[in-house]
């Protein structure tokens, strides 16, 4: 392949912070958050036009799993205060776990304001600037174009790690016996469901019998392949449904080829899937299509190598970590087939024995060979298997707010990331 030498750019200095977050997602949400209540001054750089990243941009159904997060109390707290006035309805039955999306990116903006926290739509995060083994800022690029942001701590809240990636922080990709991604969902909404006779499917182990056939089977059956599972959830607008239902397989969400490819593939397989539930699933009959998340769903990319990882002998034996810094973390090994449709033969979802919770320690969020950063959300240390249980988006949040934590207490302190001790995190994320 042939090259091509870019001129040597003169890259401003747009923002000088104690505090870079890259990624507004659920981590970056809760890494931002408390960096800012602990006195720091803290940047968000987003690639999309609002905060949430899966949850909203990716027009997630709800928030999952559990966790000791108390920013995730407090948003859906918010949430349902500003939304119950303009069609929220507890009448529908789903819990305040669901996600108003549009409701949800006003509350975060909300709250972002309330911290006076800064935040850049649009914006990119192209490359770490590491000088003597340390992070020191990032160059990031918009419609200004690229500039130099100056940090003392950075957190990569990306999801895919592309900050750490972007430092030399070694990873693997996927399964560690064969590189194998989990598979991605474009998630869509759909109106019209008539919710006295629809069904509502949460898990690949449920299954329902119905006049034409079991649900699972019949999707099986008729979706087309690699779609084929049936997953559908309540909305707290009435008469609308969340579809977690398209499937991509051997989709590289850091390779821009195949991400497209993703993308393509699930919109190919949304009309197809509402014909499927207008023609086999009661109360389904007069379903509509009413939006199309804009952001794919990727489940998992790159796993980085940390001082500590967590592996998923510590989730079954729900290990108590004396330097934790998340704990009350739970959830099942939710591992779709990563060849097809439904779960994986390694997954567990419905019937996940383990109902004690467990903890993360603070190494899995500091990598091996880089100062300045710190690991937030589902690209924290651990494997393959451990990822797909604390990948959930309860357990990422309280990774943000541990991420948000250490780096602003490193900086009080003027200690090391991998100094601070994690004590002090504990009573700053708490019980
Ligand atoms: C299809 C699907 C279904 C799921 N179902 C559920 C569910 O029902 N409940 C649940 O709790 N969890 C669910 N999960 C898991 C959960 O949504 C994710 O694991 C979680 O959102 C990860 O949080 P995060 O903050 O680490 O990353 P993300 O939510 O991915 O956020 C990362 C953010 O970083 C931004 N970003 C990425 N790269 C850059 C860059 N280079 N520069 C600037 N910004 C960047 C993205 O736009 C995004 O906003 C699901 C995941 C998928 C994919």
């Amino acid at each position: 392949m042939q090259e091509f030498i870019e001129e040597k750019n003169q890259v401003p200095l747009i923002y000088d912070v104690d505090v870079l977050v890259c990624g507004g997602g659920p981590a970056g949400i809760g890494a931002a958050i408390r960096a800012a209540r602990l006195g720091a001054s803290v940047l968000v750089v987003e690639t999309q036009g609002c905060l949430g990243g899966i949850a909203t941009a990716g027009m997630m159904s709800h928030w999952g799993g559990r966790s000791s997060s108390k920013v995730m109390q407090e948003i859906f707290e918010l949430t349902y205060e500003k939304a119950k006035d303009i069609g929220w309805t507890d009448e529908n039955g789903c819990g305040h776990d669901a996600i108003y999306h549009d409701i949800q990116k006003i509350v975060l903006e909300q709250m972002f304001a309330k911290e006076n926290i800064k935040v850049l739509y649009y914006t990119m995060f192209c490359k770490a600037v590491v000088e003597n083994g340390s992070i020191v800022g990032a160059i990031v690029e918009n419609k200004s174009g690229r500039g130099f942001i100056k940090a003392k701590r950075v957190v990569d809240s990306t999801g895919d790690g592309d900050v750490a990636a972007s430092s030399g922080v070694p990873f693997f990709k996927g399964r560690e016996t064969d590189g194998r991604m989990q598979p991605s969902t474009i998630m869509f909404k759909i109106g019209g469901v008539d919710y006295k006779r629809a069904v509502f499917p949460p898990s690949f182990e449920t299954t329902i019998e119905l006049p034409k056939g079991e649900i699972q089977a019949l999707g099986k059956e008729r979706l087309p392949f690699p779609a084929g599972h049936v997953l559908l959830y309540k909305q707290p607008t009435p008469n609308t449904v969340c579809c977690n239902m398209t499937n991509a397989i051997e989709i590289d969400g850091t390779d821009a080829e195949s991400l497209t490819k993703g993308v393509f593939i699930c919109h190919s397989q949304i009309v197809p899937i509402i014909k499927f539930l207008r023609e086999y699933v009661p109360g389904y009959e007069n379903c509509w299509l009413m939006s199309v998340a804009p952001l794919i769903g990727i489940r998992e990319t790159r796993h980085f190598e940390g001082i500590e990882s967590i592996s998923e002998n510590d989730i079954l034996e729900a290990k108590y970590y004396e330097n934790w810094v998340v704990r009350r973390a739970w959830f099942n090994f939710d591992v779709h087939n990563l060849t097809g449709a439904s779960l994986d033969k390694t997954g567990v979802q419905k019937n996940w024995k383990q109902q004690s919770d467990y903890t993360i320690p603070y190494g899995c969020l500091l990598p091996k060979n880089v100062e300045g950063l710190l690991l937030s959300g589902r690209n924290i240390s651990g494997s393959h298997l451990a990822h797909s249980n604390f990948r959930i988006m309860s357990v990422c949040i309280a990774l943000g707010e541990a991420a948000g934590a250490a780096a602003a207490i490193s900086i009080k302190q003027n200690k090391r990331l991998r100094d601070v001790d994690a004590k002090d995190i504990q009573a700053i994320v708490g019980e």
